[in-house]
C-alpha cells in the first residue's frame, strides 16, 4: 500500500491511496466516520437561562460544536479507571456565562472557558443564541472522548469521501479534433492544440462520461484503476486531517489483527 498527499490544507486533505482494494478504502472511510474518538460536550448543567432559547435546545447546540482534540492526553470513559464516572482523565469542563446588559448580545461558541487549554472550540465564531438585555446564561459543560458510532457529534470528520482513479485514453486513429470534448467536460480534462487532442488534469475526471457522448465511438474511453483511490477527507477542527488518517489507519490495523488473532484460535 502506498499514500501520496496531493494537497493538504490546514483542514483538508487530498490523497491518492494505491495497491488496495475496494473493500479496504471503505473500511478506512468507515473508520474515519465512526472508530475514531474526538471530544464533544455530551452533559450539561444549566444554572440558569433566561434567554428564549429552551435548555434542551441549547445543551444540544452545545454538543455540536467541534473541540480541539489532544487524543493522547484523555481516555475513553469506558477504558477509564474511574469506569465512566467522569474524572480529570477522561473529562473535560468548560463554562460559559454571558449576559446582555443594555443591548442584544449574540453568545459564541468562543464565550467557552474551558479549564484545559488544549480543549477549546475549534472555532471561536458559531453562534449559540442571541440575548436580549438583561438575559443571562450561566452554563457548566462536561466534554468528553466519544465515537461516531455512539452520537454524529464525535465524529472528527465533515466529509471523507474516495472515488476511483480515472484514466483518459484517446485514440488517436479515431479522433478527427473536432474538440467537442473540450467543451463538453465540465472538469477540463481535455485541450485542443492544433486539432489534436490531449488530456490533462486527469485526476480531477468524476467519470461522468459526458466527452464520450459527445465523440465518435470508440475515440474516448474512461476506465478506471481498480487498486487506486482518491480520498478526501475534511476536519470538523477537532483533530487534523493527517491525526486522522494515521490514527485511523491504526485502529484498522489493529481492529485487522484481532480478526485474524480469532480466526486462527478457531
Ligand atoms: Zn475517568
Amino acid at each position: 500500500m502506498e499514500i501520496t498527499i496531493i494537497h493538504m490544507e490546514d483542514d483538508m486533505c487530498h490523497f491518492l491511496i494505491e495497491g488496495v482494494d475496494v473493500a479496504f478504502a471503505n473500511a478506512l472511510r468507515r473508520t474515519m466516520l465512526t472508530r475514531l474518538p474526538s471530544m464533544a460536550i455530551d452533559e450539561v448543567l444549566i444554572l440558569e437561562n433566561t434567554s428564549v432559547m429552551y435548555d434542551e435546545m441549547l445543551a444540544h447546540r452545545l454538543g455540536l460544536i467541534p473541540l480541539v482534540t489532544p487524543l493522547d492526553d484523555y481516555n475513553l470513559p469506558e477504558e477509564c479507571d474511574c469506569e465512566g464516572k467522569g474524572c480529570s482523565l477522561c473529562q473535560c469542563t468548560l463554562t460559559l456565562e454571558v449576559e446582555a446588559e443594555d443591548e442584544e448580545k449574540m453568545v459564541y461558541s468562543g464565550d467557552l472557558i474551558s479549564q484545559d487549554p488544549k480543549v477549546v472550540p475549534a472555532s471561536d465564531k458559531i453562534p449559540l443564541v442571541k440575548l436580549a438585555p438583561k438575559q443571562r446564561i450561566i452554563i457548566e459543560a462536561y466534554a468528553r472522548l466519544g465515537t461516531g458510532r455512539e452520537n454524529a457529534k464525535f465524529q472528527p470528520v465533515a466529509t471523507v469521501a474516495y472515488k476511483y482513479v480515472p484514466v483518459v485514453s484517446v485514440d488517436k486513429s479515431k479522433c478527427d479534433g473536432c474538440g467537442a470534448c473540450v467543451e463538453a467536460c465540465p472538469k477540463n480534462v481535455f485541450r485542443l492544440d492544433d486539432s489534436v487532442i490531449s488530456t490533462q488534469n486527469t485526476l480531477e475526471c468524476s467519470l461522468c462520461e459526458l466527452c464520450v457522448r459527445e465523440c465518435e465511438p470508440g475515440a474516448i474511453v474512461i476506465d478506471s484503476k481498480p487498486d487506486s483511490f482518491l480520498f478526501k477527507v475534511e476536519s470538523t477542527g477537532a483533530l487534523t486531517p493527517a491525526e486522522i488518517v494515521e490514527r485511523s489507519l491504526e485502529i484498522l490495523r489493529e481492529r485487522i489483527r484481532t480478526a485474524l488473532d480469532f480466526a486462527n484460535s478457531l
